[in-house]
């Protein structure tokens, strides 16, 4: 069974307050992106779909695949204004190239993800159709209403934090997705909500790890950078 990797990366960073977008800054003397694409590389997704800013292709396809000879990257493609957007170019940049029976959707902000965490996520899709990386929250989470009063506090122990990969059967993402963009008047920010919006089918929760962190504003890159180092 054939699985393939979205690897995100459409996203203009304007949280990171840099004048280079945040997929490019350099860790540890690399580009952010590539330590998800060589995750990837090294795991058992035989292919992978890298979506970018548009016009920014031929750069990710210099200074990336092939500056790092990144043999599974079968299709760079501009992404949109929405993450949903993007997950929307990769899935059908898979249909045509690839026709994969399982898709990996990762942000490429994520540079921690490991091809262990990549391997065990495809594993579990195989078993159980469509899983989320997540874990545990550390902290209690209140919801407010408008005025900053505190309207719930939900127990904790059922509380997960999402992260990526999330993965599914291709037909039934790329159903969901082509679903999704069909009705214009719904946002969504997560792959596992989209699915869950079109198919009846649980969805599984995979324990992924406290560092699989998003890089998203300035203090991330330090944290980012201490967890590579200690992985090294
Ligand atoms: O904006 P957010 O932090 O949720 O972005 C998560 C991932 O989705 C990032 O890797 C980002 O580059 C990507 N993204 C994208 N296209 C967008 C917005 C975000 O590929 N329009």
């Amino acid at each position: 069974m054939a699985a393939a990797g979205i690897v995100l990366a459409g996203g203009k960073g304007s949280r990171m307050q840099s004048d280079v977008p945040k997929q490019y800054m350099e860790l540890l003397g690399k580009p952010l992106l590539y330590y998800a694409l060589k995750a990837f590389e090294e795991s058992d997704a035989e292919s992978v779909v890298l979506v970018t800013g548009a016009g920014e292709e031929a750069y990710c396809r210099k200074e990336l695949v092939e500056r790092f000879g990144f043999t599974k990257v079968i299709g760079i493609v501009a992404g949109g204004a929405e993450r949903y957007d993007s997950v929307w170019s990769g899935l059908r940049c898979l249909k045509v190239q690839a026709e994969p029976d399982y898709v990996l959707i990762h942000d490429g902000a994520r540079p921690l993800v490991t091809t262990e965490l990549i391997n065990r996520m495809i594993t579990e899709t195989e078993q159980y159709g469509a899983c989320v990386a997540g874990m545990p929250v550390k902290d209690t989470i209140q919801m407010t209403d408008e005025r900053g009063t505190i309207t719930l506090t939900p127990k904790r122990d059922s509380l997960w934090t999402a992260q990526t990969p999330q993965s599914f059967e291709f037909s039934m993402a790329y159903d969901a997705y082509e679903r999704l963009m069909e009705e214009s008047e719904i946002r969504v920010t997560d792959d596992a909500m989209v699915v869950g919006l079109y198919h009846d089918i649980p969805i599984q929760m995979v324990r992924g790890s406290y560092m699989n962190i998003k890089v998203t504003t300035p203090e991330d890159l330090v944290l980012a950078e201490a967890f590579l180092k200690k992985r090294r």
